[in-house]
């Protein structure tokens, strides 16, 4: 079954087809012929989720899911959440982001963070949300040289390595998008 997922995130594409396997194909928005940078324009995590996959329904009515992912940072008041791709300035580079994150903390002892990820399912008219959330700290600089974003800064509850010091197999089973992806998952196969 093919499924639309609302991105041309080539690490996210990789992170999901891992994960559904070949049940599902994952087929990207430039595979459907559309070249639109979607505006995220909501105030939420899943607005923004909301808002990908109607585009899509809406202009090419196609059964589809999207996604939005924030990182919440306690001692930030939750910062940067719906703004986490562009916190550092609209150039939406990984390395500023990730500059100003560990900057912001620097004198701070808290270091609690979550990833929270919701995903929107339009298919039969209906849509369904999924979130995932993973729990963890902001280390004091960045590790490892594997997946995107934040990765390098991030480390989940229970583990004494990075997100990017993991292979997508070992990310996808704990990630906020993982758990979220599993849940869409057990839904596409119960239906
Ligand atoms: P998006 O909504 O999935 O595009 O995510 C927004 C921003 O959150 C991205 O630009 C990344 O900076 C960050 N992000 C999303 N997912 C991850 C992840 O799995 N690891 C690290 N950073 C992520």
């Amino acid at each position: 079954m093919k499924l639309v997922f609302a991105s041309n995130n080539k690490n996210k594409i990789a992170e999901i087809q891992q994960q559904v396997g070949s049940q599902f194909e994952i087929v990207s928005l430039e595979e459907i012929g559309c070249f639109v940078d979607i505006p995220e324009t909501a105030e939420t995590i899943e607005g923004n989720a909301i808002l990908k996959a109607n585009f899509v329904s809406e202009n090419f009515s196609l059964s589809c899911f999207a996604d939005d992912t924030g990182l919440e940072i306690e001692a930030l008041n939750n910062e940067p959440g719906v703004y986490s791709a562009r916190y550092a300035g609209d150039q939406k580079n990984a390395e500023d982001n990730m500059d100003l994150v560990l900057q912001k903390l620097a004198t701070e002892t808290n270091r609690k963070a979550q990833f929270k990820t919701s995903i929107a399912l339009n298919i039969n008219n209906q849509q369904h949300i999924f979130e995932g959330v993973v729990k963890g700290e902001i280390t004091l600089e960045k590790i490892g040289n594997q997946g995107f974003g934040y990765d390098p800064i991030f480390q989940p509850e229970g583990f004494s390595t990075t997100f990017a010091e993991m292979n997508i197999e070992q990310k996808s089973i704990i990630s906020h998008r993982g758990i979220a992806v599993q849940k869409l998952l057990h839904f596409l196969k119960n239906k």
